[in-house]
């Protein structure tokens, strides 16, 4: 079958790659839309922590598919589906307390084993989970890094009538001011880069979309722009008894300046998330499958799985012409 592989860091290309084998519990799923994002290129640049990734390597990690088998508790072949990217053991002490995402034996779909940038992927049924039929694919494809920030939100005391910030204009920045919505904060508002990105902020909920760092302090600010730079000044925006999560992840061994004392005397909270439980997974399908959730108009940009050196270069904003730049996508239905 055709696969988009990574043989070795720097070395990306559609190549031929052995269809999966039958493997006990579990399916072979065809992908319909897969998204490529910021951990792809580390992934194909080689600028990720080995411990978390293994070449040589099919990319693909956000994803919906189609069921090649019947799955007993999803659905019959055909059935349109999502799956669990991490595969937690189960056992260890992190998964019996429901923090899959710290499993001691780290597994996942397109960073491990095979991603979905390929004909055909085999994932454990356990972790396959069914759309409603009404669920457009677009939506669906966005789960996944609907699920790393809806995993960030849920570990901080949210409540409504919250003023939040967020620090970024990419993807995971624009689900954030998608997903906080649902806490009923009074204004969201966007620190972007690219004033190209301001209608997708809109049609994100943002209230309010600014270049460069307002004055006014934040119940919750988001930092999801991955620089040392914001993380200092997503604190510094923070208003006393506020919350800060980080979900951007700046290049390893960057440090940061604090103040502890501001720290202690603000009575703030700062939260790192990693990645997505099982818990966070199933509530944010949950949501799409209900219709809470229609994130599909971040959707910019589409290729089909020829192209997908193409949608890597759009990614890196090689071909930044000055347009908008949100979701880029690969169309696996598109010959
Ligand atoms: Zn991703
Ligand atoms: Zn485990």
């Amino acid at each position: 079958m055709k696969a988009f592989v990574v043989r070795e860091p720097g070395d990306v290309a559609l190549r031929e790659w052995p269809e999966p084998i039958d493997v006990e519990d579990e399916v072979l799923v065809t992908p319909l839309i897969a998204g490529v994002c910021g951990t792809d290129l580390e992934l194909i640049d080689g600028s990720i922590d080995l411990a978390y990734v293994r070449y040589p390597l099919v990319l693909g990690h956000e994803w919906v598919g189609r069921l090649e088998a019947d799955v007993v508790d999803v659905g019959p072949t055909g059935t349109h589906v999502v799956v669990e990217g991490i595969i937690p053991c189960g056992v260890c002490d992190a998964c019996v307390r429901g923090a899959s995402n710290l499993c001691h034996v780290y597994d996942e779909i397109g960073f491990t084993r095979p991603g979905a940038l390929a004909e055909h992927v085999s994932v454990p049924c356990g972790l396959v989970h069914a759309l409603g039929d009404d669920v457009a694919l677009d939506d669906a494809a966005l789960i996944e890094p609907m699920a790393v920030v809806w995993r960030a939100l849920t570990r901080v005391p949210l409540r409504r009538g919250l003023r939040v910030a967020i620090i970024g204009d990419g993807t995971i920045a624009l689900l954030a001011a998608h997903l906080v919505r649902l806490f009923e904060p009074t204004s969201t508002t966007i620190i972007g880069r690219r004033n190209e990105q301001r209608e997708l902020a809109t049609s994100a909920g943002a209230d309010e979309f600014v270049i460069g760092t307002p004055q006014a302090s934040f119940d919750l600010v988001i930092e999801a722009a991955g620089a040392g730079a914001a993380v200092a000044s997503a604190i510094e925006r923070c208003a006393r008894g506020g919350m800060v999560i980080l979900l951007g992840l700046p290049p390893h061994g960057t440090t940061v300046a604090l103040a502890p004392d501001d720290l202690v005397n603000n009575d703030v909270i700062i939260q790192g998330s990693f990645s997505y439980t099982r818990s966070a997974f199933a509530d944010v399908v949950r949501r799409v499958n209900g219709g809470d959730l229609r994130p599909s108009f971040l959707i910019t940009h589409r290729f089909s799985l020829d192209d997908a050196a193409t949608a890597v270069n759009v990614l890196r904003g090689n071909e930044m012409t000055g347009e908008p730049r949100g979701k880029v996508v690969i169309d696996l239905t598109r010959g």
